[in-house]
């Protein structure tokens, strides 16, 4: 338990209808109690935990506000401490008011992330549902809600706890062999240790793969929209984004600098990035464009190359020796070739270009045609199956390591027994891959790693 009492907003700062000031620490109720008159004339002390209280906060004779305050009692809060909410009026003057009279009265400030850093080392939550956390809070679609949830619930931490207790078993096990190394006996039944490796290279195996999906839901699936200048690039944004975001323009080449723009689809965050085309220039601002241009493709996980067709209906041949181009440049990357403006098109035209352009999707970004297919092919293209089936996806850069450093270690203990490596060195390999498991659910950690994890968290969180 610790031995200060910290205090923090936890709803946005600015005004709102109400506002939350939350206290945790072992002083939070006789703070509190020592403001609060409520209604009834209970003193907040004696109140039962999970109990709510209307009355007024007050510093000295000056009313400050009618209020509601919440009791959470240890251990059974978020951060296992004694904590209370109190619910304003979500008056800047007031919120300001209530902190600075809670500071006077013997609070301190909580820092970034401290409620749930004290959650943690309470043992409410582990390192890794503590991240969650915060990734719950920046959630901003579906997707990257749905697994910031599962990871909150510990889906994945649970897994990889369970996995680290059989290890441990095991090398207590072969630790104790060395403890009798002369009458040569094995406590560690060998096959049953080799089940267990391979169970847990598998279960590893899966979590790391699932990284790459994981991190495309939390950041976003960078998609790089590629063509010359008023092939209507503008316009699909718009009619995907269903609102006038992107700039729409007459002058050729006003998209030379690149445009991002974050569209959630089928719940799943699409970035979109603009940019110039790759025709060839002799404009130097231009030849720029297309130099980002490239460099955007390869930061994409998939290219869009959009050509306006009503203009390119009797050149057709260029475009597709263009996308040929893209194509033989990149070519593992999915590309995605759009002939947009077909509404200004007849049917002997539009057969024209699916004779000459292969795969090609008929668009009109003006009418809307051609959408929904462009935003199911988008969905095609990503892996969405682990999601569907509720499988543990790893969205954590720090786990991913952590997830890497023990495949590798699994893998020497592996090798290990394979060859008969003797228990001594056996149980340093097995020592290694259980830390790397320990790091992430916490049972490993150090001030440093707790102060970057935590300091990435909003205060009053
Ligand atoms: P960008 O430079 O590639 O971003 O092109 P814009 O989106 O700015 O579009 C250039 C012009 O083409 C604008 O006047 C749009 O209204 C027009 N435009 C875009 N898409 C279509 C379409 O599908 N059909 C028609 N008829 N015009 C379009």
């Amino acid at each position: 338990m610790h031995n200060d009492t910290i205090v923090a907003l936890a709803t946005p700062s600015g005004s709102g209808a109400i506002a939350i000031i939350r206290l945790s620490g072992k002083d939070a109720i006789a703070i509190a109690s020592s403001v609060f008159k409520s209604v009834s004339g209970k003193t907040l002390q004696n109140q039962k935990t999970h109990t709510i209280h209307l009355g007024h906060i007050v510093d000295g004779n000056k009313t400050l506000d009618e209020i509601l305050v919440s009791v959470f009692k240890n251990p059974n809060s978020y951060t296992g401490e004694d904590v209370i909410e109190v619910s304003c009026h979500g008056s800047l003057y007031i919120q300001q008011e209530i902190i600075q009279l809670f500071l006077r009265k013997g609070c301190r400030m909580a820092a970034a992330g401290e409620f749930t850093l004290r959650a943690f080392l309470n043992g409410k939550l582990d390192l890794s549902q503590a991240e969650a956390v915060a990734d719950l809070i920046s959630s901003d679609n579906e997707a990257a809600h749905q697994i910031a949830m599962q990871q909150m619930r510990g889906g994945f931490s649970s897994e990889i706890a369970r996995l680290r207790e059989e290890l441990l078993n095991f090398a207590s096990l072969i630790e104790l062999e060395l403890d009798f190394a002369e009458e040569d006996v094995e406590f560690a039944d060998r096959t049953q240790f080799k089940e267990l490796i391979e169970r847990i290279t598998f279960v590893l195996k899966r979590l790391i793969d699932s990284f790459a999906v994981g991190n495309v839901i939390k950041n976003g699936i960078p998609v790089a929209i590629v063509g010359e200048p008023n092939v209507g690039k503008s316009t699909l944004l718009n009619a995907l984004l269903n609102e006038e975001r992107a700039i729409v323009s007459e002058i050729a080449g006003t998209t030379r600098d690149t445009i991002e723009d974050e569209i959630s689809i089928g719940g799943f965050g699409f970035r979109f990035i603009d940019t110039a085309g790759i025709r060839e220039t002799k404009d130097v601002v231009e030849s720029i464009g297309i130099k980002k241009t490239f460099e955007k493709i390869e930061q994409s996980q998939v290219t869009i190359y959009l050509f306006d067709a009503s203009k390119t209906i009797d050149s057709l041949e260029e475009v597709r020796i263009e996308i040929e181009k893209i194509r033989n440049k990149y070519p593992q990357k999915p590309l995605l070739v759009i002939a947009n403006k077909i509404d200004r098109l007849d049917d002997t035209q539009l057969a024209k270009i699916n004779t000459t352009i292969a795969d090609v999707l008929l668009l009109s970004a003006k009418t809307g045609f051609g959408v929904e297919q462009l935003t199911n092919s988008l969905l095609n293209l990503i892996n969405t199956g682990a999601l569907r089936n509720n499988e543990t996806i790893v969205t954590n850069t720090r786990h991913y390591d952590a997830l890497l450093k023990a495949f590798e270690e699994i893998q020497k203990v592996k090798h290990g027994l394979d060859t008969d490596l003797s228990g001594d060195l056996l149980a340093i390999d097995i020592r290694q891959a259980l830390y790397h498991f320990g790091e992430i659910t916490g049972e490993i950690t150090n001030d440093d790693l707790l102060g970057n994890i935590f300091a990435n968290f909003c205060i009053g969180k």
